[in-house]
């Protein structure tokens, strides 16, 4: 590609850095606009990706077929319109094309003929028909094409996103000028060997094929090249981050002798499955070392992760260290300090609460014991614990973030010396591709089958024809002495002008309690409760003393109350695919099987096959999968959600090959050159650095 002499303005020096303004076709006014839309200086402009492309089956007229879409280039020749006798008035414009002649014609769209001048070149789109010796199109689309330059003769023309006031042709335009001037400026950052190596081309090649193609091919090839570039930078993020984390840190070595092995198991009542002997041997191995274990143990809903979790701590004190689980919220912590409390009951391991509800004075003595090192095992709240409580010994801190992950969301707990071990649980299978991207500095155990005798829950997806039917069901089954939830979603503030989601649920409390659960002890939670009541009534309904709960979301997460058989979830459509599972999750944790009830109204395609896929299937590794792809990229699992920067070309699902191959790379690299710090590598770890460095919090690299 030649380099046409660039922007006018000798006074600014060529660079990428040059703001968009002194771009060819920019002035200040539509400079404003492609700031709008985060477009600074050339730079941006190049990388700003078209989202789409399209295929333009682009002909002559004298080689118009009728009733097929094609488009057709001309220029305005002559703008007429009349008024027809009912009224209406019809527009027509005449194209002069190279072999003929097209007419557009608008009907009752009289505000179309502001958009033509005479001597416009354009271009028509559409299905065109021949009427005596002239092709017409009805309603074509018109895409004004550029005046001094002709589009090239390719087919695929790029789609940006637009800003209000900005139009698809002038945007390709700046686009074009853009690469033009200023892709031989473009600095490659793999080494020489490296591109034909992995068969990437180079960069200067492949970013004005990016934009306008020659062909679906070389389409194909540059977006890999950038796409591969993209995700290679990510995970040589990752793989510094990990190398950071792991290498360079010092924890204490605990291993598992056989008799501190034996001691531990024997606090179990029942057999271990296969999945969590399995994840015991993972976390004993890396525990067993003088490096921080950074272990995620992901598994289904009931799928025993809390066992897992209780053999870790117990390893920890068994060597005299302190071991902390940190729980999302104050029900999950209670109810994990309940569990530790009935595993432990014959032990000496010293256990203390920490929660945002205990009185001052009791809180002091509790942060006292941990500090003076008498406590040794220590459950509180994500919040608490990070509040800067000082441990005396602290050995391995475990970390159940259930769904609300987050590569940042490491706790920061204060104690001098070496750095503990880590365990994060969450409850939320997650997809290959994210494992390997959001959780690419986490080793993985994974429980994949659930304990046996394991009841399965029966879902149902019903509309209200059938509510009478499934509230004469749950009264039966609360009179055989189960118990049951009733979910009802959060309502955004501004849906519900009054009380917002409160409002909602009480609704829905109140027309349970005076209509077809009348007969039956009813408690209600919802997010503008205080912790304590929450707390309150939950314990109430673990203690039975509550039949049904009704709540919004809140008892989404890890509550194991082993007696409820029944889950009602009020407009279905309104919750995730994960949201549904970890509640339908809530039932069934006993020896009786769940039933599920979802009322759905579903208003769109996704949200249909989101509720047709819950009721399918009960298996959460294989919902996580349809929801990401029924979500695509950049939506709640994506990389913006986790504190990272937006993928900007990559999409983790549908590029999941060379995410694995650009992951292979990027840690043969990183094993070879940990801090990337090769002369030949100095690009690649700026560029890294760039990106990722402060939300990875690379800052001490090499
Ligand atoms: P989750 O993975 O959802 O946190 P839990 O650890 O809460 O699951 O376990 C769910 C239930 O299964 C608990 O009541 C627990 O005591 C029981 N459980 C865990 N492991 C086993 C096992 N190997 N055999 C039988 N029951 C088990
Ligand atoms: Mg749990």
């Amino acid at each position: 590609m030649t380099a046409e002499s660039p922007t006018p303005n000798a006074a600014i020096a060529q660079t990428l850095s040059t703001p968009v303004q002194f771009l060819k076709g920019v002035g200040p006014a539509r400079a404003e606009l492609l700031e709008r839309m985060g477009l600074r200086v050339v730079c941006d402009v190049l990388f700003f990706f078209p989202r789409d492309y399209e295929e333009i089956v682009e002909c002559d007229v004298d080689r118009l077929e009728e009733g097929r879409l094609q488009s057709v280039r001309g220029v305005v020749e002559d703008v007429d319109q009349r008024s027809t006798y009912a009224g209406g008035c019809v527009l027509g414009v005449s194209l002069r094309c190279k072999t003929g002649q097209l007419r557009g014609l608008w009907f009752n769209q009289p505000f179309q003929r502001d958009r033509f001048t005479i001597g416009q070149r354009v271009m028509f789109t559409g299905k065109p028909k021949r009427e005596g010796l002239v092709w017409q199109m009805v309603h074509p689309k018109v895409d004004v094409l550029d005046q001094e330059e002709d589009e090239p003769a390719t087919r695929l023309l790029p789609v940006y996103p637009l800003t209000e006031g900005l139009q698809q042709w002038q945007i390709r335009k700046i686009v074009r000028g853009a690469l033009a001037a200023f892709v031989p400026l473009l600095d490659e950052v793999f080494p020489e060997t490296y591109l034909p190596a992995h068969e990437l081309w180079p960069l200067q090649r492949a970013l004005p094929q990016v934009h306008f193609p020659d062909d679906r091919e070389s389409l194909d090839r540059a977006r890999r090249r950038l796409i591969y570039q993209e995700l290679l930078i990510l995970q040589l993020a990752l793989a510094v981050r990990r190398g950071q984390q792991h290498d360079q840190r010092q924890a204490p070595a605990l291993e598992a002798t056989a008799r501190i092995d034996a001691r531990i198991r024997r606090l179990f009542s029942f057999e271990l499955t296969a999945g969590q002997r399995q994840a015991i041997a993972e976390i004993v191995a890396d525990m067993a070392g003088p490096r921080p274990m950074n272990r995620l143990l992901q598994g289904d809903v009931g799928s025993g992760k809390t066992v897992v979790a209780a053999y870790a701590m117990l390893l920890a004190v068994a060597h005299g260290y302190q071991a902390v689980l940190m729980a999302p919220t104050e029900v999950l912590a209670r109810q994990h300090a309940q569990t530790l409390d009935r595993m432990l009951a014959a032990s000496q391991v010293r256990r203390v609460l920490l929660t945002g509800g205990q009185p001052a004075a009791q809180r002091e003595e509790v942060l006292r014991q941990i500090a003076a090192g008498e406590a040794n095992l220590i459950v509180g709240t994500h919040a608490i614990l990070q509040e800067g409580v000082t441990m005396a010994k602290l050995g391995l801190v475990v970390i159940d973030e259930q769904h609300k992950f987050g590569v940042r969301q490491r706790a920061t707990l204060k104690q001098a010396g070496p750095d503990p071990h880590y365990l994060v649980m969450t409850a939320t299978p997650i997809p290959r591709s994210m494992t390997m991207t959001l959780f690419g500095d986490l080793d993985i155990s994974t429980l994949r089958d659930s304990p046996p005798g394991r009841q399965r829950v029966h879902t149902y997806l019903a509309d209200e024809s059938r509510r009478a039917k499934w509230w004469d069901f749950f009264r039966r089954k609360l009179r055989e002495g189960r118990q049951g939830f009733v979910v009802v979603p959060l309502v955004e503030e501004s849906d519900a002008a009054a009380g917002g989601e409160a409002a909602n649920v009480e609704e829905t409390y109140e027309s349970l309690a005076n209509g077809p659960l009348e007969a039956f002890r009813l408690g209600l939670i919802h997010g503008r409760m205080t912790a304590e009541e929450k707390d309150e009534v939950m314990e109430r309904f673990r203690r039975g003393q509550l039949q049904v709960l009704v709540s919004t979301s809140v008892v989404e997460v890890g509550v194991d109350v082993p007696n409820a058989t029944l889950m009602t979830i009020e407009s279905g459509q309104r919750f995730g695919l994960a949201q549904l599972h970890q509640l339908r999750g809530r039932v069934a944790r006993g020896k009786h099987p769940g039933f599920c009830c979802v009322f759905g109204d579903p208003q769109t395609d996704e949200s249909r096959k989101r509720l047709r896929a819950f009721v399918a299937s009960t298996d959460g590794f294989e919902l996580a999968e349809t929801d990401f792809q029924l979500r695509g990229p950049g939506d709640l699992f994506g990389t913006r959600q986790h504190g990272l920067p937006p993928l900007r070309i990559a999409d983790l699902m549908h590029d999941r090959a060379l995410l694995e191959e650009a992951r292979r790379d990027a840690q043969s690299l990183v094993a070879a050159d940990p801090g990337l710090a090769a002369e030949e590598h100095a690009k690649l770890r700026r560029m890294m650095l760039v990106r990722y460095g402060k939300s990875l919090e690379l800052g001490d690299v090499g």
